[in-house]
């Protein structure tokens, strides 16, 4: 026997009270016993998202609500412009071009985030850009980047602010109507603690305007359609009855543990894996704006990192994520997302210190632990 552990940015650990909650007998999707679970969820994602707009339940992964919000706000033709800071902005530009949208593209270079000088700098020199796409937190790259002064440049025009939110709704505080965000969307499988298959997606009322306007092909992921059918406590189509009676648990612990505290606990866990790795001499990749969803730091000179990351998933049962496309084998990352706690961090940073230990890297035992171990304990004292 081997115990797993899971600390990956996605899939993320599910919680034994969500998990023994879908574990039961699968009810009949149109009875007014699910009508009020899904009303639930459906006020639990408006006070998650901090929006008066109903937040809309899609049975797909994160990748749906990015295509949805493609297909429901551009027209063929229309420019936006795609913060492609990592393989996930990259994504926003490949699924614009899919559906015949021009993409400005906006490279950030790999771990650093965009500044709010940039994208006001692109939409003075092309009036045309139609929406800003970004991320709130480039998982690739373990950066975040600035939601709240990237959505102030859209307020007052026709341009709309696009976030996918994936791996930040839940982990930092994104009021989406304070910060006049457009359209807000996040997935199941990352700090929503489910397995993956859900998505969530708000649109503001600017954003709901131009949809009206907009000529694009859709049938499944047609919001307006799903719109008028959440309002009335139901789905368009088989909803996901299992995912959202989990969600239901779900959210009832986020909110038992208080929207602020969840921040806060995100925020100290990262801390101490920022701390930790860097008692190991282990160089973050994004040192300037680094997200509270996961942490990446570069693998020692002369240690592998794709077998780094193989050994601990599978001789140590530790499965983390490593690096893609140009930081393929050259990183590794924490994630601190979820369903995570203090002791979750100090198994996390201890075992990679075993494992560098036996790769070849002059570590000395304990010394990252420590480095956790000092900004854990200020929760509690
Ligand atoms: C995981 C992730 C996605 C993709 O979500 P899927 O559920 O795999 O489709 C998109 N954006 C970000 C920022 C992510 O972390």
């Amino acid at each position: 026997m081997k115990k797993q552990y899971l600390i990956s940015p996605g899939p993320t650990p599910v919680p034994e009270e969500a998990l023994l909650e879908m574990a039961k007998a699968i009810m009949h999707h149109r009875t007014p016993r699910f009508s009020e679970i899904f009303a639930e969820c459906a006020e639990g994602l408006k006070k998650l998202y901090k929006t008066s707009q109903q937040a809309l339940m899609l049975a797909s992964s994160g990748t749906g609500a990015m295509e949805a919000a493609i297909v429901n706000l551009f027209s063929p033709g229309e420019t936006v412009l795609v913060v492609n800071a990592g393989k996930f902005g990259e994504r926003w530009g490949k699924i614009s071009e899919t559906f015949g949208l021009k993409v400005e593209w906006l490279n950030i270079p790999w771990g650093q985030a965009v500044t709010p000088e940039a994208v006001a700098e692109a939409l003075q020199r092309n009036p045309k850009i139609a929406g800003i796409l970004a991320q709130g937190s480039e998982t690739s790259t373990t950066v975040a980047h600035p939601i709240m002064e990237l959505a102030r440049l859209t307020q007052g025009k026709d341009t709309l602010i696009i976030v996918d939110g994936i791996t930040s709704v839940g982990v930092v505080d994104m009021p989406m109507d304070e910060w006049g965000i457009d359209v807000l969307l996040t997935g199941s499988q990352k700090a929503l603690m489910l397995p993956p298959g859900l998505a969530f997606i708000a649109l503001s009322e600017k954003a709901w305007g131009k949809s009206k306007t907009v000529k694009q092909p859709k049938f499944y992921f047609d919001l307006a359609r799903e719109l008028k059918n959440q309002k009335e406590k139901t789905t368009a189509y088989t909803p996901a009855v299992s995912l959202i009676c989990g969600l239901r648990v779900i959210l009832q612990m986020l909110f038992a543990e208080g929207l602020e505290n969840t921040y806060k606990r995100h925020d100290i866990l990262a801390k101490s894996v920022r701390a930790g790795t860097a008692a190991l001499g282990l160089a973050p990749l994004a040192p300037h704006s680094p997200a509270n969803s996961a942490t990446g730091v570069f693998v020692p000179d002369g240690v592998d990192g794709g077998k780094l990351v193989k050994d601990l998933r599978d001789n140590y049962g530790v499965t983390f994520a490593g690096g893609q496309d140009d930081l393929k084998g050259k990183i590794i990352r924490i994630a601190h997302l979820g369903y995570f706690d203090s002791f979750d961090m100090i198994t996390a940073i201890s075992a990679i210190e075993m494992a560098l230990a036996k790769h070849g890297h002059a570590v000395r035992m304990g010394e990252g632990v420590a480095a956790a171990q000092k900004v854990l304990n200020t929760r509690y004292i």
